[in-house]
This record gives C-alpha cells, structure tokens and sequence, in this order.
C-alpha cells in the first residue's frame, strides 16, 4: 500500500519537475535591422539572457548583410551583378536551393527572382525613398523587367558550389530572409541552452523560443491590416507564425494602394488578399508562406486546403475584409 505520505511526496516532485524548473529572468533587446523592428525576449539559464540576446541579434545582422540584394558587399548583390558564376558557400548554396524549391511547392507564386521588377517599383530600400520617388511603373518596362526575372532564371552548380542567374535576372529573398534570420537566431540560442524560452519578434513575423515561464503560451495579436488594432489572438508555445500585408511597404497613387508584393506572373501587386498569416513549426516555412499565400489568395479555398496539406495553418484577410481561414487555425485560437 502506498501511504498518504508519500503520495503527496511523490505529487510535489511532479509538480515541482512540471512548474519548478528555475528560469532566468526575461531580457528584451530592441534594435532596428531589415528595415524592421527586431525585439528578441529570452531567458535561459545556462547564461545571462542578456548574452543569449546579444549573440541572437548578432545573427540577425549577419544575415542581413549576407542577403541584402540591394547592399554592395553583399553575396546576393554579387551575383546579382557577375556575367558569369560566382562561388558561394555552402549556407548560401542551401539558401537559395531551399528558396527554388519553395518556388516550385507554391506553383511559382514565391519567386526569388524578381529583384529587377522590385527594384522597379521602389520597393527594394523603400524606407530611404520619399513619396515623389515612388510612381507606377508604364507597362512597358514593367514588360521588359518580367523578361529579366523569374526563379528559371537562376542556375545551380551544387557540385562545383557556384550560381549563376541568366538574362541579367537579380535574386532577391526578401520574402523569406527575415524567417530564415529568426529560424538561425532561434537555433544559435538553442545551440547553447536547449531550455531558454521566449520568442523573436521580427515586425510581426515571430519565431517562438519557448513557452513563457517554461510552461505556458505567448499570445500574438493579427494586426488589422486596415486601421488600428486587431481582429483577433493567437496563442503559441512553439513554431511560428508570419504575417505578409499590403499595408506594410505601399504607396497610394490615384486612390489606388501599390504594395511590395507581386504576382510574378504580371508583375503587379497581388490584389487578392489584404493580408495573409501563416503559422507554422518554423519561421521559414510560415515566411516563405505567407508570402505565396499572399498571391494565392485568388484562390484561396484551395489554399486553406494545400497549406495544412504541408504542415501550416492559415488566415487570410481577402481584398474586401471577408476573414477566410484553414480548419486548424481555430486550434490557435484558444489558450490552451
Ligand atoms: P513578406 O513581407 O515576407 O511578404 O516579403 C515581401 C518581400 O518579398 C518584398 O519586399 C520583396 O522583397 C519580396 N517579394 C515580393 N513579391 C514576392 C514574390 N511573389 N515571391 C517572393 N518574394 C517576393
Ligand atoms: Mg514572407
């Protein structure tokens, strides 16, 4: 017979391995980088959470050099610019492997060949640029930017660890580098201590460290993506969650809002959505999500179908206000 006694022994130890577990305190580090607002919220306690923050923002500037299309010194920006092959390492080889093959799981609708048409829009270092700057682009060069863009434009020697992009066509990740930075931040704080939690918030997109205390959920508010506020909660221990809007890079000319990002099939911002949410188990697949689904928008019954088919859940805000969403996206809907 178990005594009284050591039964509610036995119940402290469970409560106390469960609740218990000493974690150090929170530490929040603020800084500006992708043009965004990157706050990073961690506590670990293998070593000061302000240590763990530090070296995880580090990673988000890296990163942000590496990829920076539009940077001279950046690798992406050399390629962009060789007539010819140009040697990457291997984290780059596999960037832009990943990124191909996420063009060809989302019917092209991600496309990480369209720099020379972002570029023709203004979007490409849009917080630098004033209104007068930004205009609709005539038909015609919109025309001849299509010709120079296009993922089939990107050629891969894994072999030889070198690429190539044809007909002057640029590479930019602008749609998945910020989930790629918060996925690499993320695991630079679990290299070190696998028990830190908290999240990295990079403008919206976030990439959960772990649950709050150790135990319990974060909650992430959808932005209304017209006006304040927002239209509902999230709540996550684990994965990520991105969020693409037309509000986020536009300008307005004649009443209508121009935005940053396009159907690389016209050309022309997407029209379909006004903004797109994509929870998933890491930051580069709701990313790279979020963004196609933005362009699949236009089809969007078949995309709340497709997405849980590959591990994520969505939430579209359609051109109109009309909220559509995947069957398990409620499941984030509620504090459990
Ligand atoms: P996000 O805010 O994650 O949706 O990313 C938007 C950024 O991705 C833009 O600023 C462009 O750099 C890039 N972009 C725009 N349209 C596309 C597209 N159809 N596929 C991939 N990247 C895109
Ligand atoms: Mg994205």
């Amino acid at each position: 017979m178990i005594s009284a006694a050591s039964l509610i022994l036995a119940l402290s130890i469970i409560l106390f391995l469960i609740f218990g577990r000493s974690h150090g305190t929170y530490y929040e580090l603020i800084d500006f980088v992708m043009g965004t607002r990157v706050r990073i919220y961690v506590a670990g306690d293998k070593m000061p959470s302000k240590v763990l923050a530090e070296i995880a923002m580090q990673e988000f500037k890296r990163i942000d050099q590496k990829y920076d299309p539009y940077k001279p010194g950046s690798i992406l920006y050399k390629i962009n610019h060789a007539s010819t092959w140009t040697a990457v390492d291997e984290e780059t080889l596999g960037l832009i492997k990943a990124a191909i093959g996420f063009s060809k799981g989302t019917e092209g609708a991600f496309d990480p060949a369209l720099g020379r048409i972002i570029k023709l829009w203004g979007f490409d270092e849009f917080s630098s640029k004033s209104a007068s700057e930004l205009r609709v682009p005539a038909g015609y060069d919109i025309h001849r930017a299509l010709e120079k863009s296009g993922v089939d434009k990107i050629v891969v020697d894994s072999k030889n660890s070198r690429v190539y992009v044809k007909n002057g066509a640029w590479i930019d990740l602008g749609g998945m580098v910020k989930g790629y930075a918060l996925e690499r931040a993320f695991k630079k704080i679990k290299a070190i201590d696998k028990n830190a939690t908290g999240f990295i918030d990079a403008g919206g997109d976030i990439r959960i460290i772990g649950p709050k205390f150790g135990t319990t959920y974060w909650s992430i508010g959808i932005k209304n993506p017209r006006g304040e506020g927002i239209i509902g909660m999230i709540y996550l221990k684990e994965g990520a969650v991105a969020t693409s809007g037309d509000y986020e890079r536009y300008f307005i000319a004649d009443g209508v809002r121009y935005h940053h990002i396009l159907d690389p099939k016209t050309g022309m911002p997407a029209r379909a959505a006004w903004s797109v949410t994509v929870i998933a188990k890491d930051a580069v697949t709701a990313d790279v999500l979020s963004t196609a689904g933005f362009v699949l928008a236009r089809d969007w019954r078949y995309e709340t179908v497709r997405f849980p088919e590959i591990g994520a859940q969505v939430l579209i805000v359609l051109d109109g206000g009309k909220i559509v969403k995947s069957e398990g996206f409620e499941h984030y809907e509620k504090p459990k």
